[in-house]
């Protein structure tokens, strides 16, 4: 596998130009304009065909070599509403959108892969890279599926790959099971009949009934939640009143809840519908629970990891790959296509997070370092994926 890591090693040069225009021209989800048609034209410039449109401006690229398997390959495209302060002179010239997720570095990873099988079309099968739009909470991946990503471009499994602050550079780390949490959003509305203060019992008291729900919400992790199960429920708002002597007659409550698997998503909501009924009934008065699913927990498939993994290993060596380290309580809208399809998404290790080098924070950079590597796995990873025929 070396000769592929000095393949990329030898184009780095672009590779890095690649990233920087990137960087350049951030956008956010679902506007990825530019960022489409950048990735088109490199791609049309390797020899593909690439098919727009699936999730708005998603490309696909597909690339066949004799008969065999069909394995999905997926990058993520969109920015963050971040002022960058980096003072790099390739930063962000689109004020207030910045690449702090380091997705023009996973453009450019799989980009170069693409390049490298056009060039040498050692493989058989066939493999459809996919420029995901909208990763950053606005499920991209999800849109894609549902204009028929995989109706369209069959695959029996799919990879996705995450530079990660804080793991030693040119390390790789994937584990079997859930490797980031699901996310899910809540308001709960509070409404009855207010109050003179000094005259509660002729109303309802729906700050009393908020701090109420608060204090039993806590109650669902630490006594319904198998303590070896996890899971968070946050309450990050609560807005109600705005005079020193009346009780009002509405309460908004709002937060997020973080978990790993769906038995866990299922009680969470369903013990937060019985809490604000109980309440309601308790009090009187009327409490509506919007729960709102938003990203499913990112759920690595056994065999994937594997290949996954051994494909890391090959790259850059055994004592540089980890399938031990702890899942991150973030979110991945990967999670989407692994709820379809077998697979698994891994983290690349993007080196010290000193200088604020953290994921959305205004002074990460992305690693260039890393893009050889990352790009070496992506071919490493399809080829062993390939090789190892059909799951079935
Ligand atoms: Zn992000
Ligand atoms: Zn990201």
């Amino acid at each position: 596998m070396n000769t592929i890591r000095d393949y990329f090693q030898s184009i780095e040069a672009d590779l890095k130009e690649w990233r920087q225009e990137l960087h350049q021209n951030p956008e956010l989800a679902f506007e990825e304009h530019w960022t489409s048609d950048f990735v088109a034209e490199k791609l049309k410039s390797f020899g593909y065909e690439p098919v727009r449109g699936l999730g708005g401006t998603g490309v696909v690229a597909t690339i066949s070599n004799g008969e065999g398997p069909s394995v999905g390959l997926r990058a993520d495209m969109d920015a963050l509403p971040i002022l960058e302060q980096t003072n790099l002179p390739f930063a962000s010239k689109n004020s207030g959108k910045m690449h702090a997720c380091g997705h023009d570095g996973h453009m450019t990873m799989l980009l170069a892969a693409a390049r490298y099988f056009a060039e040498s079309r050692d493989f058989q099968g066939t493999l459809h890279f996919i420029f995901q739009p909208a990763e950053e909470g606005e499920a991209g991946a999800d849109a894609m599926i549902k204009d028929g990503l995989f109706e369209q471009f069959p695959v029996q499994e799919v990879y996705g790959l995450h530079n990660w602050p804080g793991l030693e550079e040119g390390s790789f780390a994937g584990r079997v099971g859930p490797q980031m949490a699901a996310f899910d959003v809540f308001e709960i509305k509070i409404t009855g009949q207010g109050a003179h203060a000094a005259m509660p019992h002729l109303g309802k008291d729906l700050l009393l009934a908020a701090a109420n729900i608060q204090s039993q919400l806590q109650s669902i992790i630490a006594r319904s939640v198998d303590p070896l199960d996890t899971g968070v429920v946050s309450v990050t708002q609560i807005h109600g009143g705005d005079a020193w002597n009346v009780l009002p007659s509405e309460v908004i409550m709002r937060g997020c809840t973080r978990h790993f698997t769906s038995k866990v998503q299922d009680l969470i909501e369903q013990q937060m519908s019985e809490i604000c009924q109980g309440v309601a009934r308790s009090f009187g008065i009327s409490v509506d629970l919007d729960y709102m699913r938003r990203y499913p927990s990112t759920v690595n498939t056994e065999r994937e990891t594997e290949i996954a993994l051994s494909a890391a290993k090959a790259v850059a060596g055994e004592d540089k790959v980890s399938d031990t380290l702890p899942p991150s309580m973030a979110s991945e809208d990967f999670a989407f296509m692994l709820q379809k399809k077998p697979g698994c998404y891994l983290w690349v290790g993007a080196g010290s997070t000193e200088g604020g080098c953290m994921l959305h924070s205004p002074t990460y950079t992305f690693n260039d370092k890393i893009l050889a590597p990352g790009a070496a796995w992506w071919v490493n990873v399809a080829k062993t994926a390939l090789k190892r025929g059909t799951s079935a």
